[in-house]
């Protein structure tokens, strides 16, 4: 029987007019079922962190597997304890800080979405808002906060109490000014809308704006956290305190781990409101923990950096590019026509994996660890491919 899943699954592995099957990955390249290298510039949409098969990784995740892979939530363990301290370190979250594991950044959002809910009801403030252009998971909650309607429409209903407001101070100011919002749901950068940064200023009149008004200030930085745009979180470089992040993707850099990371005090789920039979369990806690510590211990927050402009500067009058916007490793690439899916299956033919959030942007999001090499061979190929898909675009 052919279900739907098969389906959708075969026109996605048909990217680029062959047959994807990847098998394999180490470093910043994985391989095909066919044996066809390709250089991982998508990095699992912001995940591999530490590229492929990182000898850190391994050790950890094989090391936690062989002492102890899994304990119900009852219990503590070291992994959990130590990563939630370390999240809280590096977030700025403070002595009275949570964090909360889960698989996934839906999940976290999930979390999130709850939080809200409990103020709302000590409020008596229930609008939860999100922006236009934002994308906060598909799970029935986080996808009421993600206004697109291809993913919603065949989903209604959603959430109720939920709006979506321009990117806008103005908008901002309206939507707060009646002292009906619960919580506010923004993402520092937009990465499924295509890379798109806040406006400047945004996030800091968000946070005066939430504080007046006695509401939550939720940030998901499931695409911008542990270091993707060359901070630890992307709400560092604006100087705000959120009261919560949702935190996923690279943060075990491949395994599946999720985390809402709470600041001071808020409302606190109690015993049986909420919890995760997998999440934070230690496999996934001993990954988290061995890769946050070998980005701290290698400083390769500033290779993100380093590397970051580097690329932009790589595609910058290279032809059919407009421009470069994001941060750190997270890259926007505009084109200056509606050409994204053939430039992302020139290159995929051409060995190389980037996507296309939208029509006009090509997103890349390649591993913290790359080096020149891995620049000059992306430089090389996506200028192949750019050049190709510009012959045949006149
Ligand atoms: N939030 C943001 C900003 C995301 O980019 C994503 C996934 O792309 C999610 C939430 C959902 O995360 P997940 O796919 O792990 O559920």
């Amino acid at each position: 029987m052919t279900t739907w899943q098969d389906e959708a699954s075969r026109d996605l592995l048909n990217l680029g007019g062959r047959l994807a099957l990847l098998v394999r990955g180490e470093g910043s390249h994985v391989w095909d079922a066919d044996g066809v290298r390709y250089l991982d510039f998508l990095g699992g949409i912001a995940v591999n962190a530490l590229g492929h098969a990182h000898p850190v990784f391994v050790d950890a995740a094989a090391k936690q597997a062989a002492t102890l892979a899994h304990v119900s939530n009852y219990f503590a363990t070291p992994q959990q304890l130590e990563l939630a301290a370390r999240l809280k370190r590096l977030a700025g979250a403070g002595q009275s800080g949570h964090v909360f594991f889960a698989n996934s950044g839906s999940e976290a959002n999930e979390t999130a979405i709850k939080l809200a809910r409990l103020h709302a009801h000590k409020t008596g403030k229930k609008t939860i808002l999100s922006l236009a252009g934002a994308f906060h998971g598909r799970t029935m909650g986080s996808l009421s906060l993600t206004p697109k309607p291809a993913y919603q429409d065949p989903f209604r209903p959603l959430l109720p109490d939920v709006a979506h407001i321009e990117v806008t101070v103005e908008a901002l100011e309206r939507a707060l000014a009646d002292d009906t919002v619960a919580a506010l749901f923004v993402e520092p950068i937009q990465g499924e809308a295509g890379v798109v940064p806040l406006p400047d200023g945004f996030l800091r009149r968000a946070r005066e704006l939430t504080t007046e008004h006695g509401a939550l200030l939720i940030v998901d930085e499931v695409q911008t956290g542990v270091g993707r745009t060359g901070e630890w979180f992307a709400f560092q470089r604006e100087g705000i305190i959120p009261d919560a992040m949702s935190l996923a993707k690279g943060i075990a850099a491949g395994f599946p781990l999720g985390a809402l990371v709470t600041f001071g005090e808020n409302d606190l789920f109690y015993p049986g409101t909420h919890n995760s039979t997998f999440g934070g369990n230690p496999l996934a806690t001993a990954v988290g923990n061995a890769v946050l510590a070998e980005i701290e211990n290698t400083d390769l927050l500033a290779n993100v950096t380093t590397r970051g402009t580097q690329l932009r500067n790589a595609v910058r009058g290279v032809p059919l590019v407009t421009g470069t916007r994001g941060a750190g490793l997270l890259i926007g690439i505009t084109l200056s026509a509606p050409v994204a899916a053939d430039v992302r299956d020139a290159a995929q033919r051409r060995g190389l994996i980037v996507n296309a959030p939208t029509a006009d942007v090509i997103r890349i999001a390649p591993a913290y660890t790359i080096g020149d090499a891995e620049v000059d061979e992306f430089t090389t190929l996506f200028t192949a491919a750019l050049a190709e898909v510009a012959a045949s675009h006149p």
